[in-house]
């Protein structure tokens, strides 16, 4: 129930009408009898400052920002996160009394989803195709969070080489890139590696017969492979992995993770994933 002690959240981009976290974090809210509510405001990047001011002046907890207000919203907030800092842009803001704390959850949300499922990858060779806005920040974070190598395979090398140098400099990591197209680097990756991560578009409808990867046998029963994909929930990646054995995580998991990031920074609490992801997903 609303009443006088509710507190706001709210998603801040344009558009926000399809996103899927209201659902989500007020899901969350309810099953843990939190007195928060979330709600979506339509707000582009030139109104981005006035809307941030009201949500200040109002005592919102926090906010969340899609496209196009992530890269904007860091330059408007107090401190950042080191991940923040080096992509340079937020999804999650934290309202602690009018300092405003800038985070980004969708790489830490994503290792803290492997460290749930029991999926090691410190001291691990991992491999990520993309270089887009979402494999940047799992990228960094996997650096940041002790991979041993992050091997980034992208259609356009030179945003693979750009990501491997920012992790090189930044990040106190280890990274390589390569093309997409390169078969030879990427079945010689492969066996070395024990994460697979799919970070691009390919897999998802309509084209759900694309995948980053041709030769099946290349995936061994020990690779874990995950996707950022969730519709179709079950890519032609992760249908075929399955089928070699391999252990296999979809993008509703990485999705409803680095919301709970997010639930913990305004609520000091943690999400009740699978019963979230069990309401609104079944
Ligand atoms: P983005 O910034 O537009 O990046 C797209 C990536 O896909 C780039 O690496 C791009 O390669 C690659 N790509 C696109 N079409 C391709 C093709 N035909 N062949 C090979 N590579 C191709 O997008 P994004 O925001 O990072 O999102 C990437 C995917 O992750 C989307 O499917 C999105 O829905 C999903 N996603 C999921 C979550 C989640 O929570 N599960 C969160 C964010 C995003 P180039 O650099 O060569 O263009």
């Amino acid at each position: 129930m609303i009443d006088g002690k509710t507190q706001l959240i709210g998603l801040l981009g344009s558009p926000v009408a399809h996103s899927l976290s209201p659902a989500i974090h007020n899901t969350a809210f309810d099953l843990m009898g939190l007195n928060y509510r979330y709600l979506n405001f339509d707000v582009d990047e030139s109104h981005l400052k006035t809307a941030v001011d009201g949500l200040k002046t109002l005592g919102a907890r926090g906010w969340n920002l899609t496209m196009p207000d992530k890269t904007a919203m860091a330059a408007l907030c107090d401190e950042l996160s080191p991940a923040a800092k080096i992509i340079g842009a937020v999804n999650t803001v934290v309202n602690d009394d009018g300092r405003l704390i800038g985070h980004i959850t969708d790489g830490a949300g994503f290792t803290a989803m492997l460290t749930d499922a029991g999926v090691v990858f410190q001291s691990q060779k991992v491999i990520i195709c993309g270089a887009g806005g979402a494999a940047r920040a799992v990228a960094i974070q996997l650096a940041l969070d002790g991979a041993k190598t992050v091997v980034i395979f992208n259609r356009t090398l030179a945003k693979a080489q750009k990501l491997a140098d920012t992790i090189n400099v930044q990040t106190g990591g280890n990274a390589e890139a390569y093309a997409l197209s390169d078969e030879k680097a990427f079945k010689e990756q492969l066996a070395e590696a024990t994460l697979l991560i799919n970070g691009t578009k390919l897999g998802m409808a309509p084209d759900t017969d694309s995948c980053v990867m041709t030769d099946a046998s290349l995936l061994r029963p020990e690779l874990t492979v995950a996707d950022f994909v969730y519709h179709p929930l079950e890519t032609k990646l992760l249908k075929t992995a399955k089928a070699r054995g391999c252990r296999t995580l979809d993008g509703i998991g990485m999705l409803i993770w680095q919301g709970a990031l997010a639930f913990k920074f305004w609520t000091g609490k943690d999400m009740p994933v699978a019963d979230v992801r069990k309401r609104v997903f079944a």
